[in-house]
């Protein structure tokens, strides 16, 4: 008989209302691809909880198995890159929104969508990362190629107690910046100041409609949260500055002006993580392997089974969780 596995089903009926199920599933269930994983790590992204919860429209395949990211074991292959046995990594390209994802005992891909995992880097700890780590990195690497180096001056991260913030406050502190995070759970500052925050300011200070130009405070920043909070980043970025704006979590408008740009000469630096070339995800794992203190990661994560992945999933999306939360299958 052929072997079965468990999968997340989400579906929509006629009136689209979504609903989410635990299936068994077969090989013959998975999408088309060239490479077929065994599943070992995957994690629970803000993305997933939207997806799970139906808070936002991320998926675009009805029905689907969600789950933007997994790390797992080759087990067949047809894609030159790939063999049974390899260890490999996935972030993005659609999948979980288009195209099968994580949340499956096993997953069929394209083979160019993979990256191979680092050296001395296990799945749990890869997903301990995940797409939110690899976001982080993309936006320091963003930052670092705008110049905007230690030496410059503080960098704010918003969003700074989950996911993309805590990473990106761990990658730039061992990086040697003077980090400032912001967040809107006070009790979690003794948290930020252990991964390496120098200070911790409230999410209140920056959530306000901004001011076209305020006092210069930071050198850049990476921002997860949009809207207002990342308007007044900008505001506050020091004459030739720059911002990696990859997120949306308090919204997708940007109530801004001209002013930053015009009058400091500030740079915002768009991050996306789905659609970016092979050659920047090698680069940014890379780093990742090298420049992110995996000892810290045990501290920024939690982690749960495969039939705890629904009830993280409204937790993230209700600001429930901290750090990251990963999920061993
Ligand atoms: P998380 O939910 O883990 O983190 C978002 C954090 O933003 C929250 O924990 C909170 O941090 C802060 N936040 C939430 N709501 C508000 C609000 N109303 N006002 C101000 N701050 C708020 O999500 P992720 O870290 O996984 O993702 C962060 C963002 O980045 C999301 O919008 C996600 O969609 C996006 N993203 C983008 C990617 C890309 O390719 N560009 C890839 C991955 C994620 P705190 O409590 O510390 O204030």
């Amino acid at each position: 008989m052929p072997e079965t596995f468990k999968a997340i089903l989400v579906s929509r009926d006629a009136e689209k209302k979504q609903s989410v199920e635990i299936v068994d599933f077969g090989e013959a269930d998975l999408m088309e691809g060239d490479v077929t994983v065994a599943v070992e790590a995957t994690t629970v992204n803000y993305k997933d909880g939207l997806a799970i919860t139906g808070k936002a429209p991320v998926i675009r395949r009805w029905p689907l198995v969600p789950g933007i990211d997994f790390a797992g074991t080759v087990l067949s292959s047809s894609h030159a890159d790939w063999r049974k046995g390899d260890k490999v990594i996935l972030n993005g390209w659609g999948v979980g929104e288009t195209h099968f994802g994580a949340y499956a005992g096993r997953a069929r891909v394209n083979g160019g969508w993979l990256v191979p995992l680092p050296d001395g880097i296990s799945a749990h700890d890869a997903m301990a990362v995940g797409t939110a780590g690899y976001t982080a990195m993309l936006s320091v690497m963003a930052l670092e190629r705008h110049g905007i180096l230690p030496d410059r001056g503080p960098v704010v991260v918003t969003g700074a107690a989950v996911g993309v913030g805590s990473v990106a406050v761990s990658i730039l502190s061992s990086l040697g910046y003077h980090v400032i995070a912001s967040t809107g759970r006070n009790a979690e500052s003794s948290y930020l100041i252990d991964l390496g925050a120098a200070e911790v300011i409230s999410r209140e200070e920056l959530s306000q409609p901004a001011k076209p130009l305020a006092k210069e405070r930071w050198a850049g920043g990476i921002d997860a949260v949009g809207s207002h909070t990342l308007a007044n980043v900008l505001s506050m970025t020091a004459y030739g500055g720059a911002v990696a704006a990859c997120g949306l979590a308090s919204g997708m408008d940007l109530p801004s002006s001209v002013a930053p740009f015009i009058l400091r000469g500030v740079s915002l630096l768009g991050i996306d993580s789905v659609m970016a070339p092979k050659a920047v995800r090698l680069e940014a794992w890379r780093r990742i392997g090298s420049d992110l203190d995996l000892k810290k990661l045990a501290g920024l994560s939690t982690t749960i089974g495969f039939d705890g992945i629904i009830t993280a999933a409204h937790d993230i999306v209700e600001g429930k969780i901290r750090g990251r939360m990963v999920v061993d299958m």
